[in-house]
């Protein structure tokens, strides 16, 4: 039969913290959901752990037949680790949460609650982050929420946290979204009817570092920004016609100027420089876009696989 909750969470190096991960997580679950028709599974992907993060896990699921394991082959990140995950549940709600206890586990019960009422996403929205997170770990987050928010047009405010329970429906869907990138909260909205968000507890990283350096950080932008909208292309024709506009109405008035001033041609010289500098700054965004796109178009017509799964752990495996 399947179970009521799934709780996935992927694993990078994550040694440290998974011996309280797991003490703190199964307490939760030992304690709200026990009894017919609330049963749990836990689902850890390790993504490619060059710790003891994968043994430790093997141990978990030997003792708990209620845990499994998936291992890829090496590490793809965390948003296709969730995914490998994903495409092993089979609970009605499936729950994502990071390992490094940033999410505390004890805030489970109350995101399947809200989905139990009928939502099908549920984010978790993150408390008094000031206090864990440094600055620049937060103002890149900033950024990424205030643009996300623009490009899908669902208004949550906290689009970074891992913290959310979904419907088993909207897991379904976004399985079905063969593309490499994505970013799984802006996917899971764009299937949803009925989201919402919970304010959740938020500590500091256990143990170990965070994965995400600024440049990761940039590349999940580029990522939501071009998986989820064609709004910078159209961005990019409107500036197109706004400096072709511009550049007329200077021609324009630079022709005016010589026929009134015929002795004073050679001032424009710099104001044109400016205006060159303007023009080639534009392309370069352009073509920068454009590049991005098509760089896209390119990843996914090659269509290979987002990651590979080394072994299924766990659950009805056959005996050797
Ligand atoms: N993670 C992963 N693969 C990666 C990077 C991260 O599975 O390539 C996992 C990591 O183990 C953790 C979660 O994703 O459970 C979030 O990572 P992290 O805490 O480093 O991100 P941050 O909290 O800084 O956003
Ligand atoms: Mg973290």
């Amino acid at each position: 039969m399947s179970p009521f909750l799934s709780v996935v969470i992927p694993i990078f190096n994550e040694e440290a913290n998974i011996p309280a991960l797991w003490e703190r997580l199964s307490r939760v679950l030992a304690e709200n959901f026990a009894g017919p028709g609330r049963d749990w599974e836990v689902l850890f992907t390790d993504d490619g752990s060059r710790d003891r993060s994968l043994p430790m896990l093997l141990e978990i699921a030997a003792a708990e037949p209620r845990v499994k394991v998936v291992e890829f082959n090496r590490n793809y990140g965390q948003h296709a680790a969730i995914f490998g995950a994903f495409a092993e549940v089979s609970g009605r709600i499936v729950v994502t949460l990071d390992a490094d206890l940033q999410n505390p586990p004890e805030e489970i019960p109350k995101l399947v609650a809200k989905a139990e009422e009928g939502y099908d996403v549920v984010g978790g929205w993150r408390q008094g982050r000031e206090k864990n997170d440094s600055i620049f770990r937060r103002l890149p987050s900033k950024v990424v929420n205030a643009i996300t928010r623009r490009t899908t047009g669902v208004k949550l405010h906290d689009y970074g946290c891992m913290l959310r329970a979904y419907s088993r429906e909207v897991v379904d869907a976004m399985l079905m979204c063969k593309e490499r990138h994505s970013f799984i909260p802006a996917l899971a909205n764009s299937f949803a009817k009925r989201i919402t968000e919970v304010p959740v507890d938020h500590a500091e990283r256990a143990a170990g570092d965070s994965k995400y350096g600024l440049w990761k950080l940039i590349n999940l932008q580029f990522d939501l920004l071009t998986s989820f909208s064609l709004i910078p292309l159209q961005a990019l024709s409107v500036l197109g016609v706004c400096i072709s506009a511009l550049g007329i109405g200077f021609g324009v008035y630079l022709m005016i100027y010589r026929v009134l001033h015929p002795e004073g041609t050679v001032q424009g010289v710099f104001t044109l420089f400016a205006i060159l500098f303007f023009f080639v700054g534009a392309q370069f965004l352009a073509f920068g876009l454009l590049g991005e796109y098509i760089g896209r178009i390119y990843v996914e017509v090659r269509d290979r696989p987002r990651y590979m799964v080394r072994k299924v752990h766990g659950q009805g495996e056959p005996k050797a």
